[in-house]
């Protein structure tokens, strides 16, 4: 990181902008990628970075995830005050007051219509699991051979298509299916508006994550962890370079609260 001068300055000067907003994704970004999503955990420097961002004025600290927020609460442990969207911004957590998400008589129908199309898939596609969500299902083919996770693929994605209004995603070695679209440029900007925000910073390792990196601007940092087209003017190469990029700007931060 230190390398990239480019960088560098960059969260120089963000570290100065009056309300800053830490909004990042979780798995791949702050927690290295695992097989099964309930093993990860944040580095433990990522961890105590966003920890020390939270503690700092005029900061708001926030996680960006594809997952279903229950199950970003649990694996991600985030410190008091994290504002959370989850399911690619189909949910949100902004504070106690907010009400949860409710789908509509149609949006129900329709989720249980794509439940049953990944139960069949997974049933006769070895390998393959299946998640929950309150707005949508997932397809798992992380461990599955890699001929049987293309073909399950194949085949959810050619059923699904039939059943309509279905929001489906490909991502690395998932099929995202929801019923409420929303990404996370959406899930990034509800953010901005409700902190105020003067200055974003924003990391992310996927497909998903371009749609946030995209809504960025002169004032923002965006960062992509790892390789793959990118929107952000910065990449580093793994969770473990980011921890430092992290630990840097809680660094710029606390001086520039001191001086
Ligand atoms: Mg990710």
């Amino acid at each position: 990181m230190a390398s990239d001068a480019g960088l560098a300055a960059a969260l120089r000067r963000l570290a100065s902008t009056p309300h800053l907003l830490v909004a990042v994704d979780f798995d791949g970004t702050l927690a290295p990628l695992v097989e099964r999503a309930e093993d990860a955990r944040a580095l433990p420097a990522s961890a105590q970075a966003l920890r020390a961002l939270a503690g700092l004025p005029g900061t708001t600290t926030a996680l960006i995830s594809g997952r279903a927020l229950d199950s970003l609460r649990a694996v991600a442990d985030p410190p008091a005050r994290t504002m959370l969207i989850g399911s690619h911004g189909a949910e949100t957590w902004t504070g106690p007051d907010r009400a949860p998400l409710t789908l509509t008589t149609g949006q129900e129908e329709l989720l249980a219509r794509a439940v049953g199309v990944v139960e069949r898939t997974v049933a006769a596609h070895e390998g393959t699991r299946i998640e929950f969500k309150p707005a949508g299902v997932v397809l798992h083919t992380r461990t599955a051979a890699d001929d049987v996770a293309a073909a399950a693929v194949t085949a959810a994605r050619t059923e699904l298509q039939r059943l309509g209004d279905l929001s489906i995603t490909d991502g690395k070695r998932v099929l995202e299916i929801a019923v409420v679209k929303a990404d996370k440029g959406q899930g990034l900007a509800l953010l901005r508006e409700a902190t105020g925000a003067t200055g974003v910073l924003f990391a992310g390792d996927d497909v998903t994550d371009e749609d946030a990196h995209r809504t960025l601007g002169p004032a923002d940092v965006g960062i992509r962890i790892g390789p793959g087209e990118t929107a952000a003017p910065f990449t580093v190469a793994t969770p473990e370079d980011f921890a430092d990029v992290l630990q840097a700007l809680v660094d710029l931060r606390e001086a520039g609260a001191r001086g």
